[in-house]
């Protein structure tokens, strides 16, 4: 429940702001000159704003689709992201925007005709390359469809460029804008995973594997292509016997044919963001496994690493083909 929704003047008259607004006719409505004076105020406390964020509706001025960083990609030569929203409604205990944001409230950006603006200036400048762009760096990237409609909006656009893949990656199970119209071929539909048992302590407020799973099967059999992210990986008693059953559900759940990637990436944190985050959850057991220090990046040990990624590599090569199989290391 959203109490308080401070808006940009420079966009409270744009039809997307009232569109908004209409769906929370008990806020409160402030005007604001630029998101970051709420966005960004010092002495803010993540952990507390998560209770009750509030919503602020703004205009993306610059960096509307930015490089993706090295090692994350599912295939292509060349990946970017972007990002019509800062943080989101899910409270995963492992998630980096947390460590990032020093506010839980969440931004809107209204102005999605600039990312299309955006996004087809990059494709005309890549025009040679294969491209994958990723939705949802910055957020869940459908969590809230029902209030920003952003995904409905951005498909439009990649109809137009049937070449250029497009993934939004979620843990949710909005399905409108893909149930509604009909599949394409470059869009990925990808879920973040892990077994059930880690999810449940882990993914606060987030549905549950087994609806994520449901979902999927729903999707693909209207013919959209899944991707399967299982990343990050967790470490933990029983961690092969979980992943083992988990992979065996999601395998025989999901048609394979309809399987566009697997990706897998361990659990890590560059150092100052963990400091944050440990900082907000000092009693998380999560933070306390077998974690250490890797030129700056807090991860498992090197050997926990690699033995995690090929035994779940291994048994996923027995269900879906190696140039499909990717490894996150971002
Ligand atoms: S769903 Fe993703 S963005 Fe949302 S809290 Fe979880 S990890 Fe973070």
């Amino acid at each position: 429940m959203i109490e308080t929704i401070y808006i940009e003047k420079k966009i409270k008259n744009h039809p997307r702001t009232k569109s908004i607004l209409s769906k929370f006719k008990k806020a409160r409505f402030i005007e604001i000159d630029r998101y970051g004076e709420i966005f960004n105020k010092r002495n803010q406390n993540f952990r507390i704003q998560k209770f009750s964020p509030d919503l602020i509706l703004a205009h993306k001025e610059s960096g509307l689709v930015l490089p993706a960083p090295d090692g994350f990609g599912i295939g292509n030569s060349k990946n970017f992201y972007f990002s019509h929203m800062y943080n989101c409604i899910y409270d995963c205990r492992y998630c980096f925007l947390q460590g990032m944001y020093s506010s839980a409230n969440y931004v809107i950006f209204v102005n999605f005709e600039d990312f299309d603006n955006a996004l087809e200036k990059v494709i005309e400048e890549n025009k040679s390359s294969k491209i994958t762009f990723f939705s949802g760096y910055d957020c869940d990237s459908l969590a809230l469809e029902n209030v920003t409609g952003f995904a409905k909006h951005i498909l439009g656009l990649f109809r137009k460029y049937p070449d250029i893949d497009l993934e939004f990656r979620t843990k949710s199970l909005q399905k409108d804008p893909f149930i509604s119209g009909k599949f394409m071929e470059n869009i990925i539909l990808a879920y973040s995973l892990m077994p059930e048992a880690m999810s449940s302590a882990l993914d606060n407020k987030t549905p549950t594997i087994a609806k994520r799973i449901d979902i999927m099967t729903t999707l693909a059999a209207k013919g959209w292509k899944i991707g399967l992210r299982f990343d990050p990986l967790i470490h933990g008693k029983n961690w092969k016997k979980l992943y083992g059953e988990l992979f065996e559900k999601v395998f025989n759940s999901v048609p394979l044919k309809s399987i566009h990637s697997v990706s897998f990436g361990a659990l890590r944190f560059p150092k100052q963001m963990f400091k944050n985050i440990t900082k907000l959850y000092p009693e998380e057991k999560l933070f306390s496994g077998p974690l250490s220090n890797n030129d700056g990046i807090v991860s498992y040990d090197h050997d926990i690493e690699e033995e995690m990624i090929s035994f779940c590599q291994d048994i996923t090569t027995r269900y879906v083909d190696k140039s499909k199989i990717f490894k996150c290391s971002v």
